[in-house]
């Protein structure tokens, strides 16, 4: 499995999203994210079948006909017919009430159970090349279908009757028309139903928000499907790659089973969720790459409301302080420079709305006095500058930091200055894109 570094996702937004790769600072705290989607794509052919059952005097030829067929081994239980005799059967004279083949369309119905009875590897469909032809033949069921004597006539064709002058007369029989034979044909008929079913799937969790036609969109060009399962004529044949069993289960769930044939497709998209900080807004939002070893895209502000990310100015500080290996702490001496110019900034930001709030004001000074890498001339200096009028103080060496680490430091604590208040002010807004831009 490949991973994605941040690094490579800042390449990756800075190619995709030129616009607004200068206002965002990737979250170094919160590691990406990885989410693989699966898209599925299943044609399904799976057979249904109808059953019916006539019972009809039979002639000398229909007789025949239906006796040479129960007595065909080839193919087992289930025969093809043609759709001939099954018209002869319906045109032929019915036969009710023998008692003899009553049972068929009962056993008949329990044989089949809709065809979840039927065992597809014992018919002989028609196909078209893999799938299965659309039109398929009939079938009979040669253990429900038969001819036998007449129980009426005892196979004679005619039933001896006595007149009223004694005189014995022969009639034909009523049941079998006087052909002795009486006949039943069992079949039933298949059709073969379609299905075509898409479906998004990731197994560890779904991104919020993210639409699955996004996924969908990454599905590949190799829309091929992989034949999974395939079971009709004799073929029984079920191959599923373990790794994506899960997600071909989850497809089972929607195509269903009992199906003649599975043709799958999947396409693993790989997602990174990440989080980062809008520059400009000062709030923290999810942003995903979706398939960037492949084709990547990127979407940002995916979710609705963002949060702030300080909640004050002194807890900032404390953050700051953090940084720069802690106040009173041994710092080095290019850190100690990028330090004095984050704290110059923040008092520029602090003082650029025109007006130093008290909590700005002796949060900054607590920060300046404790720092006892500065000598006391360069807090005094610090310190003095909460008094100006405004941001002109600042020159291009306060953008210009030793390392791109202090400087996203730097930029989080404007941020979370410039923002304190609710509103951030034109002037602050200036000094913070200045320093984001510098490169
Ligand atoms: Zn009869």
């Amino acid at each position: 499995m490949s991973s994605l570094s941040i690094s490579t996702l800042s390449e990756l937004i800075k190619k995709l999203a030129p616009s607004q790769f200068n206002s965002i600072i990737i979250d170094n705290a919160v590691s990406l994210k990885r989410f693989d989607y699966c898209y599925l794509y299943a044609e399904v052919q799976r057979l249904e079948f109808r059953s019916d059952s006539i019972t009809c005097a039979a002639d000398r030829y229909l007789s025949q006909e239906l006796m040479s067929l129960t007595e065909r081994y080839d193919g087992g239980d289930y025969l093809r017919i043609d759709s001939g005799l099954v018209e002869r059967m319906k045109s032929a004279p019915r036969v009710s009430g023998t008692g003899f083949f009553n049972g068929a369309r009962r056993r008949m119905s329990e044989l089949i159970n809709g065809g979840r009875d039927v065992n597809l590897n014992k018919l002989q469909l028609e196909t078209e090349g893999p799938r299965l032809a659309k039109q398929q033949p009939i079938f009979a069921v040669k253990a429900e279908s038969g001819v036998t004597h007449c129980k009426l006539c005892n196979g004679s064709g005619t039933i001896q009757h006595t007149d009223k002058q004694g005189s014995v007369q022969q009639e034909n029989c009523a049941a079998c028309e006087g052909f002795g034979y009486v006949g039943t044909l069992t079949w039933f008929t298949t059709n073969v139903i379609e299905k075509q079913v898409e479906m998004v799937r990731c197994l560890s969790g779904e991104i919020a928000n993210l639409k699955a036609s996004v996924i969908v969109a990454h599905k590949g060009n190799d829309t091929t499907p992989k034949r999974m399962l395939t079971r009709f004529n004799g073929i029984n044949v079920e191959e599923y790659d373990p790794d994506v069993k899960p997600y071909l289960d989850a497809m089972h769930d929607k195509v269903g089973n009992g199906n003649a044939v599975e043709d799958i497709f999947f396409c693993i998209v790989p997602c990174f969720t990440f989080s980062y900080r809008n520059v400009i807004t000062g709030e923290i939002r999810t942003g995903v790459v979706v398939d960037p070893f492949r084709q990547p895209e990127l979407l940002l502000n995916l979710e609705g409301g963002g949060r702030k990310f300080f909640s004050g100015v002194s807890n900032s500080m404390k953050h700051l302080s953090h940084f720069f290996g802690g106040l009173g702490q041994t710092v080095t001496y290019k850190d100690k420079q990028d330090l004095r110019r984050t704290i110059r900034l923040l008092i520029a930001v602090a003082v650029a709305d025109g007006d130093v709030t008290e909590e700005e004001k002796k949060t900054l000074t607590l920060t300046i006095r404790n720092i006892s890498n500065f000598t006391t001339d360069e807090q005094e200096e610090l310190v003095a500058l909460l008094g100006a009028a405004d941001s002109g103080f600042l020159t291009d060496d306060d953008f210009t930091f030793h390392s791109l680490e202090n400087r996203d430091e730097a930029l989080a604590r404007l941020q979370e200055m410039a923002t304190a208040d609710g509103t951030v002010h034109d002037a602050e807004r200036d000094i913070i894109e200045r320093l984001n831009f510098k490169q």
